[in-house]
């Protein structure tokens, strides 16, 4: 019974991951479509500074995506 932890189990090699993690820590398999977040859930503090730093790697990749695209519509001379 291993209710001590919350967190998904996953499917391939029964590691216990932490609620939001989108994909098993130890073997990469995706999380399940069926497991929910807890909602009185309070990730942990390495957890919070995880998903904050994934936030701000997605803002980056959309702002360098619409950099590129405005050079290439505007541009298209300086990337040859
Ligand atoms: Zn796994």
């Amino acid at each position: 019974m291993l209710m001590l932890q919350d967190g998904w189990t996953c499917p391939q090699c029964t590691f216990v991951n932490e609620p939001t993690r989108p994909g098993c820590e130890a073997c990469c398999a995706n999380r399940p479509d069926d497991y929910k977040v807890p909602v009185n859930y309070l990730p942990s503090e390495a957890e919070q500074t995880r998903l904050d730093r994934e936030r701000q790697l997605e803002e980056v990749l959309v702002l360098l995506l619409v950099l590129l695209f405005y050079q290439t519509v505007w541009f298209p001379m300086t990337l040859t």
